[in-house]
């Protein structure tokens, strides 16, 4: 079959089935585009919690479709490959957190979206690059706080929030890879350009960009923004939608380190989805979502609490 023709099988599929797909801004174009929805993980959380479709098909990584089983057990969550994970995830193994928790006993534990439904059942709340200042902020100024998995973003978001969380020690492995030297060398040769950056980057990357943010916060700037060249440092899916938004505008992708797994920006997870694969999910009604109902229960309570506060 032709991009074309899976096109027009995922259409039918959808209505036929009464299904919903939800698309984040790192699958490749074609996706974002049968999507119904495409967002950050926090809209796309957002969404599958009031969605009223009896089947969600989420074109995202592992972590993303457990959120929304979470917060619809009675529903059928596919995800078109169940081997798209996420490093960061991956970063923060559910017993040695939990050890990590238990010598934090009057800590307060906030845990970023990318983790394991595991992670999330140990945690008090969860946040995404969009609200976490926000939810953050809202605990008093002396309340200690665990923050995990991502170093990065608990570095940055320290700072923001002037506090001096706990973080745990895991990372990114495509935001981690970016090269200051390269990014220098690109920014003399582009004066005019703008450095925007995604906060799970590393601090040094951080310091040299003029915006920091989520991926739609990222994309709200690239449209509204006066300037017309940006070196992007995050996952190079978010160039459709800015490419879309603000077509007149340049953008540039940030450089990664020479021993980083990738020349360029990608997320090899995100990527694994493919429109065949979205077609044969939507077809099969399968890979599903499994989890037990006792992680159902557990990891709802801090997902809730994180919309609550949004
Ligand atoms: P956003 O919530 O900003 O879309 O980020 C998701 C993600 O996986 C970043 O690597
Ligand atoms: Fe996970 Fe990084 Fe991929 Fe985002 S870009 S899904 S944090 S591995």
């Amino acid at each position: 079959m032709q991009t074309k023709d899976y096109i027009v099988e995922i259409e039918r599929l959808k209505k036929e089935k009464n299904a919903v797909i939800l698309a984040h801004y790192y699958q490749i174009g074609e996706i974002q585009d049968v999507g119904d929805f495409v967002g950050d993980s926090l809209a796309l959380a957002q969404e599958a919690a009031k969605t009223d479709c009896d089947v969600i098909v989420f074109a995202g990584v592992h972590f993303m479709a457990e959120t929304a089983k979470i917060l619809n057990p009675h529903k059928k969550v596919l995800l078109p490959d169940l081997n798209a994970g996420c490093s960061l995830a991956d970063s923060c193994p559910p017993m040695d957190f939990k050890a990590f928790v238990d010598k934090h006993p009057d800590h307060k534990v906030v845990s970023y979206i990318n983790c394991t439904a595991d992670i999330k059942a140990l945690s008090d709340v969860i946040v995404t690059s969009s609200n976490a200042k926000q939810i953050i902020d809202s605990f008093p100024a002396d309340q200690k706080i665990i923050f995990a998995p991502d170093k990065n973003l608990g570095a940055y978001l320290n700072k923001v929030t002037n506090r001096n969380m706990v973080l745990w020690d895991g990372s990114c492995m495509v935001h981690e890879s970016f090269s200051l030297e390269k990014l220098q060398n690109l920014m003399v040769q582009y004066p005019k350009a703008k450095l925007i950056a995604h906060p799970e980057s590393e601090e040094q990357i951080l310091n040299v960009a003029s915006f920091v943010g989520s991926t739609s916060a990222l994309l709200k700037f690239v449209t509204e923004d006066e300037a017309l060249q940006y070196i992007v440092a995050t996952e190079n899916g978010i160039f459709h939608q800015m490419k879309k938004d603000a077509p007149h505008k340049e953008l540039i992708e940030a450089p990664m380190q020479d021993n980083s797994s990738c020349a360029c920006s990608e997320c090899f997870h995100m990527k694994l989805n493919t429109l065949e694969k979205l077609y044969h999910c939507l077809k099969n009604e399968a890979p599903e979502i499994q989890m037990s109902s006792d992680l159902l229960d557990k990891s709802l309570p801090p997902i809730r609490e994180m919309l609550r506060l949004s």
